[in-house]
């Protein structure tokens, strides 16, 4: 007769077995053990310090809940406050179902909610955007959202917290060497400066965390978010065989990514400052906000769709919203 396996910290039945550390752990001790990586990423690399303001960028799936979840239990020790940001980017229903993850995730934690609609507020969504521009879905909702998330926390005087995983930031890591990026390569640190009125410092709290852990700390504190891919996501691309790459890495040696992250810190540091390509940081000439010289690539794009640069309008819509954050 089988019985259950036990926590390696209590009696309690296992939930998972944490390959890496070589244990076995129960649900509070699971939870416990991701809260307390996240601290330890924060404490190791200096994110964050008392009395800062933190805006944390929800887009209602696994990876932002679970960092909303963790920074919500952590902040009082941390001495941070919480404001939690949202886009709804006008991808159909993938984003309707999105901000709604979003809504119900800071609603149960009792955590304002900014949500900037951009099809509202520029009248175009992602869908139309990339189409008029005549790019990659990705490339086009990528700068949409840095621009805007930036803008957001530039506004409130925050530092700019996102859900990237150690499996989205070694996977960057190795495809911008295999494209050879060599300023891209250098930005995959755990936090990157910001410069003042210009861009918010960014830093990236689940970067010891794997995706896998992400969506079973989710699960495991039943988090609402949402399980379906946005449907303009590519189905091939370099990105995913990287990805398959370290999955078939981490199953003949458990916990390389983070090995790797820790190897990489150590050579490209901690934090790096924003910089732009080409090197120059100046601020954009319609917007203010940081670009290399002239525009920002924001408005630049905003201006070829919309007749005239966008991040103004941008910058005021946002400045409306989160006028009762500040006060
Ligand atoms: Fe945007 Fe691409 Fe992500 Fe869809 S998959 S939300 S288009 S970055
Ligand atoms: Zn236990
Ligand atoms: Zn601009």
């Amino acid at each position: 007769m089988s019985s259950a396996t036990r926590c390696r910290l209590c009696t309690r039945e296992a939930l998972t077995r944490v390959t890496y550390a070589r244990m076995w752990l129960c649900q509070e001790h699971y939870r416990e053990f991701i809260a307390s990586k996240v601290e330890r990423t924060i404490r190791r690399y200096e994110l964050l310090r008392p009395g800062e303001r933190l805006l944390v960028a929800v887009s209602g799936g696994k990876d932002s809940a679970a960092l909303l979840h963790v920074m919500a239990g952590l902040r009082e020790r941390l001495g941070v406050e919480l404001v939690a940001f949202h886009i709804d980017l006008g991808i159909g229903d993938y984003s309707a179902k999105s901000k709604e993850a979003a809504e119900r995730l800071a609603k149960g934690l009792g955590i304002e909610l900014i949500v900037f609609d951009l099809r509202r507020e520029i009248g175009l969504g992602v869908p139309e955007l990339f189409r008029r521009l005549r790019r990659a879905p990705c490339s086009v909702c990528g700068l949409v959202k840095r621009y805007i998330m930036n803008a957001a926390a530039v506004e409130i005087g925050a530092t700019l917290a996102t859900a990237h995983n150690a499996d989205d930031i070694a996977t960057y890591i190795i495809k911008n060497f295999l494209i050879q990026e060599p300023l891209a390569l250098h930005k995959m640190v755990p936090k990157l400066e910001g410069v003042k009125d210009l861009a918010a410092a960014k830093v990236r709290p689940l970067y010891e965390v794997y995706e896998r852990e992400a969506l079973l700390y989710s699960l495991s504190n039943s988090l609402p978010f949402v399980t379906e891919e946005c449907p303009l996501a590519p189905s091939r691309g370099l990105d995913a065989s990287i990805k398959r790459f370290l999955e078939n890495l981490e199953e003949e040696h458990p916990g390389f990514t983070l090995s790797f992250l820790r190897r990489y810190v150590r050579t490209a540091g901690a934090s790096a400052s924003p910089g732009v390509k080409g090197g120059k940081v100046a601020p954009c000439r319609a917007c203010g906000l940081i670009s290399s010289e002239g525009l920002c690539s924001f408005c630049r794009v905003t201006e070829r769709v919309l007749g005239a640069p966008g991040g103004s309008r941008v910058r005021d819509c946002i400045k409306a919203q989160l006028q009762r954050v500040t006060r």
